[in-house]
């Protein structure tokens, strides 16, 4: 393969070659790449910013991480952020800091990612900053959005008698990981050894290409249900359901039988001897929404909109609990999401 050495460039070139290709999909993006800072153009209701930082070796591992993916998927944490506060997103700024261990191409790659998530979601990228680092990548996004303000959602808001639901399913990036991660020891050990991923398209695509549920907050706005309180799930549901108790200052019961999981993440973690309900409860990155809803909206959800009541919201003197399925009640704690070198 082609390999153009950054140092050969220079980072105008650079950044002329990474963001010549993007189109604007925003009126209210007014400049974006090549002024000294983005112009946006102020309307009614909240903006919504947010932002996340992503270390090679720390959140993710280039491995098994294809460059294309990683794009896609930095992008896309910063577009779950803003749909967790019911937000719609509108533009992006990327950062990045590249060693002389990356070609154009590879950069190229990852701004492939970008772009396709930029299309995807119909969102204007509108700057960034280009450095260098000493060791490894550095990639930063920054996501802008716009929520109107009776449609705002906060961890806080949560009430006694609210349902609680989720989208999609749980545990399937957790699991994908470790499928992931087996076979990178594999190779390591044999590197004639062609990956096997058993056909693992959901719970390996999971981890690396997860998408924002644009579409839920799209669902509620139809279904007109403004949630109680909302969150992704990042960490894991344990983690960030008592992120949404502690915020709103009340309990909760969690049932095991309704939390749902997908057929291919159950097997994976019969096969690697975890339990998949723990998978569920403990293994993150799933980027689902996670929310609670007054008990009279949740006959508005039918059973193909892909999200699930999952248990309820109680009074905080109820503490924060799991109920088995044999019908046993322990206590949830969270054990989150441990990074890979952490
Ligand atoms: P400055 O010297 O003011 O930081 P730069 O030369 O870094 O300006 O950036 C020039 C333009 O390119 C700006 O609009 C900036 O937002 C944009 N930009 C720089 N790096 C990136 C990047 N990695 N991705 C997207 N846009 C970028
Ligand atoms: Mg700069």
């Amino acid at each position: 393969m082609e390999r153009t050495e950054l140092s050969d460039l220079g980072e105008f070139k650079l950044i002329e070659k990474l963001t010549s290709k993007f189109k604007t999909y925003h009126p209210s993006t007014v400049r974006g790449v090549g002024d000294d800072a983005a112009v946006i153009k102020n309307r009614s209701g909240l903006t919504v910013v947010t932002t996340d930082l992503l270390l090679e070796g720390v959140h993710f591992d280039l491995s098994y991480f294809p460059l294309k993916h990683l794009g896609y998927k930095s992008v896309m944490v910063n577009l779950s952020d803003v749909c967790a506060m019911n937000g719609k997103t509108e533009q992006i700024t990327v950062s990045i800091a590249l060693s002389n261990r990356f070609s154009l191409e590879a950069v190229e790659e990852l701004y492939e990612g970008i772009r396709y998530a930029c299309s995807y979601a119909e969102i204007d990228l509108i700057g960034g900053d280009t450095s260098t680092s000493l060791k490894g990548l550095v990639i930063s996004v920054t996501a802008i959005g716009t929520v109107d303000e009776k449609k705002i959602t906060y961890r806080k808001g949560a009430k006694a008698g609210d349902i609680i639901c989720v989208s999609g399913d749980l545990g399937a990036a957790y699991t994908g990981l470790q499928l992931l991660e087996r076979e990178k020891q594999i190779f390591i050990e044999n590197p004639d050894i062609q990956p096997d991923l058993e056909n693992q398209e959901h719970i390996v695509g999971k981890f690396l290409k997860p998408d924002a549920r644009m579409d839920i907050v799209k669902l509620l706005a139809e279904l007109e249900i403004v949630p109680t309180s909302m969150i992704d799930v990042s960490d894991g549901l344990s983690s960030d359901l008592l992120h949404i108790c502690h915020h709103s200052n009340v309990g909760c019961k969690l049932f095991e039988s309704k939390i749902p999981i997908h057929g291919d993440t159950y097997n994976m973690a019969l096969k690697f001897q975890h339990d998949p309900t723990t998978c569920a409860l403990n293994g993150g990155e799933d980027y689902e929404l996670l929310f609670t809803i007054d008990p009279a909206e949740l006959n508005k959800f039918t059973e193909d909109h892909n999200v699930r009541a999952i248990g309820e919201i109680t009074d905080k003197a109820h503490g924060y609990k799991l109920i088995s399925k044999s019908n046993n009640e322990h206590d949830l704690i969270a054990q989150g999401w441990q990074h890979m070198n952490q």
